[in-house]
Parts: structure tokens; C-alpha cells; sequence
């Protein structure tokens, strides 16, 4: 069975709409599949109207979260999508993602590529406004040949689009989304600019915070990296999730639920729902 705990829509940065995301879904016979737009519940909301067929839809979001100076993501599943605590927290985030925008904005202004605000945010239609928004203006007003080359330049860490945002606390982001009934998962561990035994810091934190998860697949990696992380895992007593985190067909780290499966030592995170 295909499980993919990790998906976007154009609630957020993905490119396909809720239904069409679904439809996708079903055509890559994913069994499971989870929709974990960035800080938002829109998404899934739509999906869950649709008719869905044999394939089971787990209420998802993946929240931005700071943890001293790095922003990690935690992504929670099977979450009460109509939870008050969960939905101050959604607003919350979502007047830091409007603020952090402006300021992205102005500072590529002043890089000379002109008020990008506009054009971003109809880009992000409805969907939480975020850097791949700006991305996207940049490649549309032929100021980038492409999307990598708009991070590479312009938006990726440490470069002048990279506005660092206060994200609410990571233990306030787990507990927000435990308080919602859900299962709060680490994401993507090695995509945080940071060492192996910070990495453990990080996880040993979340564990303090209420955390039950660790993403041991994200998209694309090396079969050796998904034992390492599946150990790591294992050792700490979590439960492991995987997903193609997913945002547009093509995208080069995995196509919708082609991820692969998680290690026979794990227990998964489906076990705990
Ligand atoms: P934000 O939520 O505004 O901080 O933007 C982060 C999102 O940008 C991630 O979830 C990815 O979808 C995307 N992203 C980050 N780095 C890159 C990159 N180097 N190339 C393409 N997309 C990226
Ligand atoms: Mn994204
Ligand atoms: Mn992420
Ligand atoms: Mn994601």
C-alpha cells in the first residue's frame, strides 16, 4: 500500500488544485494520502468533498516553526481540521507569512525588480503567500530563466529574498497540533542546513515537545540515508512517516506517492490513527 503523507495543492505552493491533486492521487494508486499545505487547512478542505473512491484522505498541515534560529517544519497529521487551538495558530501564521512578504518585497524592490507584491499575491491565489510565490513572478517577468535560478539567486537561504520570519515555537507548533488530536511529525530532517548531532538536538526537543514522528522519507534519497534516519528513528523511539512532500508532476525529488516504503523496523506512523 502506498501511503503519502505529504502533499501540496495550490491552497499553498503546490500547482495542482485540491481536485486535481486528488485525481493524481488515485492515478498513482496512493492508498493513503494526506494534503499538508503550508500552514493552511484550505486545501484539504476542498478535497474533502470529492468523491474519493477507495482512496483515504488524513487531514494534514505543515506549520513553519522556529527553533532558536532555524525555521524547521512540522508537519501534523489526522488533525481535527475544525480545532480551535489549531486555527489560531493557522491565523497566527498567516499574518507572519502576509508581514514576512512585504519585506521580501521591498527588498527586491530594492534590488531594482520592482514592487513584486502585487503579482505574488495573485499568484498565490488564495494559497498562504510564501517565497515560491515570488519565484514564480521573477521566472514570469523574465527576470530568472527559472524557478531554481530565482532561489539561487534571489530567494534561497541566505540570499536577499530569505526573510527570516518568527514562526511561533516549535513546542507550541507540536502541542498545537496534539491539542487538534493529531500526530505531530518532524519533516524532511535533512533539509535543515544543520550537523548530524544538531539534527539529534532538534529531535530530541521535539520528542521533549510532544513530538511522535519523524518523516525517515522525503521524496528522493538514497537508500542508505533512509536506513540511517530509520535507525535514528527507531533509537529515539518515534514512529516514522514518508512522503513525496510534493508540489508540481515533474518536480525532480519524486513523483506523487514514488517515494518508496519506509524500512521493516519502523513503526509506522499510521499505527498510531
Ligand atoms: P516559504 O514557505 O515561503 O519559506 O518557502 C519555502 C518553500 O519554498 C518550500 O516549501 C519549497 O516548496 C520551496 N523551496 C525552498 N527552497 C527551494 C529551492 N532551492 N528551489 C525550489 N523551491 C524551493
Ligand atoms: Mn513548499
Ligand atoms: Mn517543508
Ligand atoms: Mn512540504
Amino acid at each position: 500500500m502506498i501511503f503519502d503523507l505529504h502533499t501540496h495543492t495550490s491552497a499553498s505552493d503546490g500547482v495542482l488544485s485540491p481536485r486535481e491533486l486528488v485525481t493524481q492521487a488515485q492515478l498513482a494508486n496512493v492508498a493513503v494520502l494526506a494534503i499538508t499545505d503550508h500552514d493552511t487547512l484550505a486545501g484539504y478542505q476542498q478535497a474533502s468533498s470529492l468523491e474519493l473512491g477507495t482512496m483515504q484522505l488524513i487531514p494534514g498541515i505543515e506549520l513553519s516553526a522556529q527553533w532558536h534560529t532555524t525555521g524547521v517544519h512540522v508537519v501534523g497529521l489526522n488533525v481535527d481540521p475544525n480545532s480551535y487551538s489549531l486555527r489560531q495558530i493557522i491565523a497566527t501564521q498567516q499574518r507572519a507569512r502576509r508581514a514576512r512578504a512585504v519585506t521580501i518585497a521591498e527588498r527586491l524592490a530594492k534590488r531594482g525588480l520592482g514592487d513584486l507584491f502585487e503579482q505574488a499575491n495573485q499568484v498565490a491565489e488564495l494559497g498562504n503567500i510564501g517565497r515560491p510565490h515570488f519565484a514564480q513572478v521573477l521566472v514570469n517577468n523574465g527576470l530568472v530563466r527559472t524557478f531554481s535560478e530565482a532561489f539561487n539567486k534571489y530567494l534561497g537561504n541566505g540570499k536577499i529574498g530569505d526573510v527570516p520570519s518568527t514562526w511561533l515555537p516549535l513546542d507550541e507548533i507540536v502541542q498545537g497540533i496534539r491539542d487538534a488530536g493529531g500526530v505531530a511529525v518532524l519533516a524532511h530532517p535533512d533539509k535543515y542546513a544543520v550537523t548530524q548531532s544538531k539534527l539529534v538536538r532538534l529531535i530530541d526537543d521535539f520528542l521533549a515537545a510532544g513530538g511522535q514522528a519523524l518523516e525517515v522519507i522525503s521524496g528522493r534519497q538514497t537508500a542508505s540515508r533512509t536506513r540511517e534516519l530509520g535507525a535514528l528513528c527507531s533509537q529515539k523511539g518515534l514512529h516514522a512517516s514518508c512522503g513525496s512532500d510534493f508540489h508540481k508532476p515533474g518536480q525532480s525529488w519524486a513523483d506523487l506517492g514514488r517515494h518508496g516504503l519506509l524500512p521493516d523496523n519502523c513503526r509506522p506512523v499510521w499505527d498510531i490513527w
